[in-house]
């Protein structure tokens, strides 16, 4: 039989051995935090936030996977009378269609989009400036970077498609994706994976194949192999529980520069008392600016779309994501460019910056599905279509 060891118990490290264990293996999951999920979990209380994700792309490899297992679980759909409620923040106004010369980047039969040139540049092109911007703004939703019109343009087309496409490949697990962790340890528990938490490992074991599945930073710490860097977005976070009030926006693009605010209560009463409301603003920011900036730019799309919320505020937190919105490809480069999964001496990464294609966590997914086949010594098609 072989063992293994996963070192992370995030989506990465849980599918990771899941799929070592559904293959014989005998697997061990470090994780140092004292519960599974890593940027998965969802806060316990009376305001169930998400540290990080909310939307699994039924587009993705996972969604078939976590499905063939039964471990998704029930969803919170958008009833259409909240999603006929989004808004785009266009000029400084709120609309309710994007600008007409966007749609033109959303074309089905567009060629691909280079990976040399910069999106800004190649929409230009199509679209002309101002859509090729409120394109390039929109497509933060899936990629949390400041200046997304500055990345590869294949990377921020393949994001825009996802994110624009009809009907929505985002679902919500009801409860937050904690409830998908939850069910993802289940299986791992009942193949006999041995998982131990407030378990934080220094040094990498010598005695099995390790799949190191941490976020890149860790990883660089714990291999001590400087190289180990890639891009990331920066984002600044604003949760917030307003007393209901009618006529809420459900969500707010901004097309003037990167932002998303979404009531995540609109499509799941689950996540706040009766009578309030879960809203949740992730606002890019550059190098030099602070997360008070983005608060700043949150509050201001707010008081287009939440009319008097200041008023109506039970319960405020704010963070500032540094690197941990997966990995970004400026021009030039693909995600074949980032770090390697194997790293030799039966040493494999997974994560949502290394070499895996796919968006947000699909990244963490994909790597983890090829990292088990490498230690493994399996063929990772093979695994793939298990
Ligand atoms: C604001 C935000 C919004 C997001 N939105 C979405 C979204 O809507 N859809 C989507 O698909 N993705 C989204 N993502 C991305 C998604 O959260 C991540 O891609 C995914 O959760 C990463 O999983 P992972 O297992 O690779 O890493 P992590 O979740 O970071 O797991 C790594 C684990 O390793 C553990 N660890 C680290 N070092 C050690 C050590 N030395 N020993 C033992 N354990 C260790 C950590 O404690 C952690 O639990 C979002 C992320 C953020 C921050």
């Amino acid at each position: 039989m072989h063992r293994i060891t996963v070192i992370g118990g995030g989506l990465a490290g849980l599918t990771a051995a899941i799929t070592a264990a559904e293959a014989g293996a005998k697997v061990t999951v470090h994780e140092a935090h004292h519960t599974l999920g890593g940027r998965a979990r969802t806060a316990e209380g009376p305001y169930r936030t998400n540290e990080g994700p909310h939307a699994l792309y039924n587009g993705g490899p996972h969604w078939a996977w976590l499905k063939q297992r039964d471990l998704i679980g029930p969803l919170a759909p958008i009833p259409p009378l909240e999603a006929a409620r989004l808004r785009l923040r266009h000029k400084g106004v709120l609309r309710r269609t994007p600008p007409f010369a966007m749609l033109k980047l959303l074309r089905p039969g567009l060629p691909p989009a280079p990976v040399d040139t910069d999106f800004l540049t190649w929409a230009t092109g199509i679209a002309g400036e101002e859509g090729a911007r409120g394109a390039a703004h929109y497509s933060a939703v899936a990629l949390f970077h400041h200046d997304p019109g500055a990345l590869s343009a294949a990377f921020v087309q393949e994001r825009l498609r996802r994110a624009t496409k009809l009907p929505p490949e985002a679902h919500y697990p009801v409860g937050g994706w904690a409830t998908v962790v939850d069910r993802m340890a289940a299986r791992a528990w009942n193949l006999g994976v041995r998982m131990e938490t407030l378990s934080r490992v220094d040094s990498l074991p010598t005695d099995t194949p390790v799949v190191v599945a941490t976020s890149l930073d860790a990883a660089r710490r714990l291999l001590a192999d400087p190289t180990l860097t890639w891009t990331s977005g920066r984002t600044a976070l604003i949760d917030l529980a307003v007393r209901t009030r009618r006529g809420d926006a459900f969500a707010v693009s901004d097309l003037d520069s990167p932002g998303w605010i979404e009531r995540f209560t609109a499509q799941d009463r689950t996540l706040a008392p009766a009578g309030e409301q879960l809203i949740q603003g992730q606002i890019p920011v550059a190098p030099h600016e602070s997360k008070a900036d983005g608060v700043a730019r949150a509050e201001t799309l707010l008081d287009l779309a939440f009319g008097g919320w200041r008023d109506r505020v039970t319960w405020r937190s704010e963070a500032l994501a540094n690197g941990r919105t997966g990995a970004v490809d400026l021009p030039g480069t693909s995600w074949r460019d980032r770090p390697a999964i194997d790293r030799g001496d039966g040493v494999y990464l997974a994560g949502d910056q290394v070499a895996a294609p796919g968006v947000l966590s699909e990244v963490s997914f994909n790597s983890a599905l090829t990292a088990v086949s490498l230690a493994l010594g399996r063929n990772a098609l093979d695994l793939k279509h298990a």
